[in-house]
């Protein structure tokens, strides 16, 4: 280390992190780290590789940052985000990082005196594993499995804040954009558009690449839109999303251009019947496969078992897709503050799908439901 380290003295208060309690976090990571014997943790984030683990232990939201979470603790940036880190990484000093970074964090293991090192299995490129355990000599990395993933599954109060908020503005554009459908418009224009109102509304980015399927591509669960014109009796399937101060909302809901076909409208009662008895199922303590079975078996009795190939929600949060997963292979139990969608559907190949899709907060005796968008019935534009 020595010259190749600077050391910044970040503000006392950043605005960003006033409210969000990272010290906390970090300290059931340290808690961990006793339990198994390690003497650190490391979070890298390279080009964004582990983006929404650094930012939930630090509040850093740039695309290089490297956190050593042992007794002590080092945060590291390049000129790039220092200034940056300065605002956004409460309660830590900030090292700039100079030359070769992997040099460097080899140097830093060995002048910290670390012996045995964590290292997140799902966020480390086997490249980096490897450099790693050739330049930090007398370093032990030890690989491990989703440490900071699991914090992340039970959301702080802020945090179901934020999802709500990003939620509510989801809402809002999906409400937005059915003002603006009509016939010859393309899905790209239509996903296009909506992207631009999250943005301009407010959202950082969408949480993901939004889905616009109309008619015969809606039954494909993850369609990408094409140049596919609407057309009256169409039905088109919204499964979007705005990412709000880096936490995700995610929505499905299906509307019709027209009177749509009386097969149409049962699966949607079908769906309908199949959402709503998967949210009555979500609470704390239900494992993930009972929740999704009870969905499932709706759509099972209705015969359309096999038309129902993906499980039926996800955790939501920094990402899109996180734990715990509410499937038929589910290793999770539901526990409180969990945000997890609730998302049955039916597709019919080369005719159409129907999915339904809400976000909702697990309780100890039930669940909070974040979309507001209707889905009482079949909306006919
Ligand atoms: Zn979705
Ligand atoms: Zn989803």
């Amino acid at each position: 280390m020595g010259e190749r380290t600077c050391r910044f003295l970040n503000t006392p208060e950043p605005a960003k992190g006033e409210r969000v309690n990272y010290e906390t976090r970090r300290g059931k990571l340290r808690e961990r780290l006793r339990k198994e014997g390690l003497d650190a943790f490391l979070v890298i984030n390279v080009e964004g590789s582990d983006r929404p683990n650094l930012r939930y232990l630090t509040g850093f939201t740039g695309t290089f940052g490297i956190l050593i979470l042992g007794e002590e603790i080092v945060f590291a940036t390049d000129s790039r985000y220092t200034e940056r880190a300065g605002r956004e990484v409460a309660g830590l000093p900030i090292e700039e990082v100079k030359g070769r970074w992997i040099g460097w964090l080899a140097d830093r293991l060995s002048s910290l005196g670390l012996k045995r090192v964590g290292i997140g299995t799902q966020t480390t490129s086997l490249y980096l594993y490897r450099e790693l355990e050739r330049q930090a000599r007398g370093v032990e990395l030890v690989p491990v499995d989703g440490w900071v993933e699991t914090l992340r599954r039970v959301k702080d109060p802020e945090e179901v804040e934020q999802i709500a908020a990003a939620a509510e503005l989801t809402d809002e554009g999906l409400r937005w954009i059915l003002g603006r459908l009509r016939p010859g418009m393309t899905e790209r224009e239509v996903a296009l558009e909506l992207e631009m109102w999250y943005r301009k509304s407010g959202a950082d980015d969408v949480a993901f690449d939004l889905i616009i399927a109309f008619g015969e591509g809606s039954s494909m669960p993850h369609y990408v839109p094409g140049e596919r014109e609407l057309s009256e009796g169409d039905l088109v399937l919204f499964d979007v999303g705005a990412k709000v101060d880096g936490y995700c909302a995610d929505l499905t809901r299906v509307v019709a251009l027209g009177r749509p076909a009386p097969e149409a409208r049962a699966i949607y009662e079908l769906v309908l019947a199949a959402n709503r008895a998967g949210i009555e199922a979500v609470q704390a303590g239900i494992s993930g496969v009972d929740a999704d079975r009870a969905a499932r078996a709706v759509i099972e009795d209705a015969g359309h078992g096999e038309r129902f190939g993906h499980g039926l929600g996800h955790g939501v949060g920094l990402e899109v897709h996180e734990g715990p997963r509410l499937s038929p292979t589910s290793e999770d139990t539901l526990e409180s503050g969990m945000v997890v969608t609730v998302e049955p559907g039916v597709y019919l190949p080369g005719k159409f799908g129907v999915r339904i899709e809400d976000l909702v907060v697990v309780r100890p005796d039930g669940c909070e439901i974040l979309s507001s968008f209707p889905k009482d019935e079949l909306l006919v534009l």
